[in-house]
C-alpha cells in the first residue's frame, strides 16, 4: 500500500522567521503519517529552523535542491550531506525552473539523485513536460526518457526511496491544472516505465505525485486517480490555513 503525501513547494518564498511561524501554526493539525504524509520543501535558508520546530510533529521538512558533491570548490552550493546533517531527510531535484531556468541537464540530475541517495536522501524527482509535446504525440517519448535518464544506473534498492513528481511545464505557476486524466495519463505512463526498468512490483511500491495548480477545488479529484499517490503544491502552500485544508480533507 502506497501512503499517499501531500506536499509544499515553498520555491523562493518565506523569511525564517516566516517559515517558523508557518511551521508553528500547523504542526499539531497534520494528519497520521501512516494514513497520509505531510511534508514542506522550503528555502535552504529556512531549513534548520524549520527542523527544530517541527520536532515531535509529522512534519517533514525537505530541500528544493542540493548539488552533486559533498564539499569542495562549489560557491553558493549546499550539499546532500550538510542537508542530512541539518536533519532534512528529502530534496526535491529536477524541478522544471531548476531545468528551464538554471539549465539543468539530466545528467546533472541523475549525479544529484545519487549523491543524495548515497548519504541517506530521499529524492523527490520531477519530470517536466510542455503542451507542445503533449499536442503533437510526443509526450511519451519526452516522459520515458526523463525517467530513464534521471535514474540511470540506480539499484532497485535506491529507486524505492524515490518520489516522482509529474510537473506539467504549463500547469504550474498557471492556475491551469492538468485535468486528472491527463494527470492520471502522465503519472500512469511513469510507473510503467518503472516497470519496464525494474519489475511491476517496485513499479507498484513507488510514489507518484501530481504537481501543478494543485487548489482546494481540484486536489480530490486528482488525488482521487489511481497512480498519482499525492501533490506537490506551491501556490496554494503558501498560506498555513490554505495547506491545512489540502493536508486535512
Ligand atoms: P503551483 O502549485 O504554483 O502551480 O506550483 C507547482 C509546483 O511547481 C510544485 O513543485
Amino acid at each position: 500500500v502506497r501512503v499517499p503525501i501531500v506536499a509544499g513547494n515553498w520555491k523562493m518564498h518565506k523569511t525564517v522567521d516566516e517559515a517558523v511561524a508557518f511551521v508553528n501554526e500547523i504542526k499539531d493539525h497534520l494528519p497520521d503519517p501512516k494514513i497520509q504524509e505531510t511534508a514542506l520543501a522550503a528555502p535552504t535558508l529556512d531549513l534548520t529552523a524549520m527542523v527544530k520546530a517541527a520536532q515531535g510533529s509529522p512534519l517533514k521538512v525537505a530541500a528544493e535542491n542540493c548539488y552533486c558533491k559533498n564539499s569542495g570548490a562549489y560557491t553558493g552550493e549546499t550539499s546532500p550531506s550538510m542537508l542530512w546533517d541539518a536533519g532534512i531527510h528529502h530534496v526535491i531535484l529536477g524541478h522544471s525552473e531548476r531545468r528551464r531556468i538554471f539549465h539543468e541537464n539530466d545528467q546533472l540530475i541523475n549525479a544529484k539523485v545519487k549523491a543524495a541517495l548515497k548519504v541517506g536522501l530521499c529524492p523527490i524527482v520531477c519530470c517536466d513536460e510542455t503542451m507542445g509535446r503533449l499536442i503533437n504525440g510526443k509526450r511519451v517519448h519526452w516522459v520515458v526518457a526523463r525517467i530513464i535518464d534521471d535514474l540511470k544506473d540506480l539499484t532497485p534498492d535506491e529507486v524505492k526511496k524515490v518520489t516522482i513528481a509529474y510537473e506539467p511545464t504549463w500547469a504550474i505557476g498557471t492556475g491551469q491544472s492538468a485535468d486528472p486524466e491527463q494527470a492520471e495519463e502522465g503519472c500512469y505512463l511513469i510507473r510503467q516505465t518503472i516497470e519496464d526498468m525494474y519489475s511491476q512490483d517496485l513499479a507498484n511500491q513507488m510514489r507518484i505525485l501530481y504537481g501543478g495548480s494543485v487548489n482546494v477545488d481540484n486536489i480530490d479529484r486528482l488525488m482521487g486517480s489511481n497512480d498519482i499517490d499525492g501533490v506537490l503544491v506551491g501556490t496554494e502552500s503558501l498560506d498555513p490555513q490554505t495547506f491545512l485544508r489540502l493536508v486535512n480533507r
